[in-house]
């Protein structure tokens, strides 16, 4: 029988919800590339109920019991006297969402003898150190497509408060004034802007597909090139690599997952090069933007704002420059993790469960790291230091 140990964030401070504002979610039939949702045998909780916090325990804890195996679920995930790092030394299965990283490093593996699953619930598998679990021959997967187009949605709504200044301009009405110009003076049209993203994946190619309905210039970079039929109907513009491409556009999202090749990636330099007045939406990982150089440059102007929902690390000290940087958008990491995401990425935990447990193969979309070496969409998308 597995030992399952769940790390999910804490409860809301008033209390585990006994009423949410809608009653049901709307029926999603696929994704837009075919994918199917994620379908488990059964589903032992309400849809668009809080699940990601640790009463919601993913709607496992009947189906895992139910099997004879233990589930241990925790908040406490920092330092060798958490709950976490007790628990892991027998732990054979571990889930974790990326909103409140269970961080796998290489030590703490060394310390979980049994560990053979990594879940993410969710997308974004770098709180795992890849190296490690392909060394020790840990499978590590997440629920592909779960919460992208969630993403995409809070980095679209990011990209059109940061250029139309909304939220100054709401704190103006909530505070009771009415000086127009102070509401105007920083807001501008995104119409025929250039906005370019650092990947096309399902999260950048999902904004950038959005994005075309507001008759704006469309560019991108990633690792493998989109079709030129693809590249044709958006009008979008390919560009090598980032450095190539940010000096031409007035609003940058970055879109790739956090490894070797990304992290760091926007730093000073890079940073330099962006247009006067240029914003920066970062809903992909913390790290993948120098901390100071990021306040430096809308301090100086350089940016005109900075909004994401990614820190590093997480969850972040109050003191974050990035929490009080001028001109910024931050929100914790919640993009991902809306009511109607949690409820596609339980089911999808489940799922990967489901066939770990019967011994069928875990859906090849689902895997990053399998039988020792980077697998599925991770061999696709991830690097590790070593490849
Ligand atoms: P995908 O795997 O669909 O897309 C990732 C894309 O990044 C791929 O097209 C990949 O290229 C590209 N890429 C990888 N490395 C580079 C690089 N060095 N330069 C340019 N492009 C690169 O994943 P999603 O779009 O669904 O998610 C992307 C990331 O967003 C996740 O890894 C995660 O970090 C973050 N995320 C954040 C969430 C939040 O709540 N804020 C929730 C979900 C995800 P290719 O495959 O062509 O090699």
């Amino acid at each position: 029988m597995a030992k399952v140990l769940c790390v999910l964030y804490e409860d809301p401070i008033t209390g585990y919800p006994r009423s949410y504002a809608r009653d049901d979610l709307p029926v999603i039939e696929g994704y837009p590339d075919g994918q199917t949702l994620p379908s488990p045998k059964a589903q032992d909780f309400t849809s668009g109920h809080l699940l990601g916090s640790v009463s919601g325990e993913l709607g496992l804890r009947a189906f895992l019991e139910g099997l004879g195996h233990t589930l241990v679920v925790t908040s406490d995930k920092e330092g060798p006297d958490s709950v976490f790092e007790r628990e892991l030394v027998d732990a054979d299965i571990v889930i974790s969402q990326p909103f409140w990283p269970a961080y796998l490093t290489k030590e703490r593996i060394a310390k979980a003898a049994n560990l053979k699953l990594a879940i993410t619930a969710g997308i974004g598998s770098d709180h795992v150190d890849l190296a490690a679990a392909i060394d020790r021959g840990i499978t590590v997967t997440e629920i592909t497509y779960s919460n992208s187009n969630s993403v995409v949605e809070h980095a679209v709504m990011m990209i059109l408060a940061l250029v139309r200044d909304y939220i100054p301009a709401h704190k103006i009405a909530v505070e009771g004034g009415w000086n127009i110009a102070d509401a105007v003076s920083r807001s501008y049209d995104l119409e025929g802007m250039h906005v370019g993203s650092v990947a096309a994946g399902r999260i950048g190619f999902g904004i950038l597909r959005r994005l075309k309905a507001f008759d704006v210039h469309l560019h991108y970079t990633d690792r493998h090139r989109l079709p030129a039929s693809v590249e044709k109907e958006y009008g979008l513009t390919y560009h090598p690599d980032a450095a190539d491409m940010v000096p031409h556009c007035d609003v940058v999202t970055i879109n790739a997952p956090l490894h070797p090749e990304t992290e760091g990636l926007f730093d000073k330099k890079l940073l330099d090069t962006m247009k006067r007045g240029a914003y920066l939406v970062n809903t992909a990982r913390g790290a993948i933007c120098d901390r100071d150089a990021v306040v430096e440059a809308l301090e100086s102007g350089r940016l005109a704002g900075y909004a994401g929902d990614v820190w590093a690390p997480q969850p972040a000290p109050a003191d974050h420059p990035w929490r009080t940087m001028p001109h910024n958008g931050m929100t914790t990491h919640i993009s991902g993790s809306s009511l109607s995401a949690q409820t596609r990425y339980a089911n999808g935990t489940r799922e990967i469960l489901e066939s770990w447990f019967d011994g069928t193969p875990i859906r090849d979309e689902y895997l990053i790291v399998d039988g020792g070496k980077l697998a599925g969409t991770g061999a696709h998308s991830y690097s590790t230091a070593e490849s």
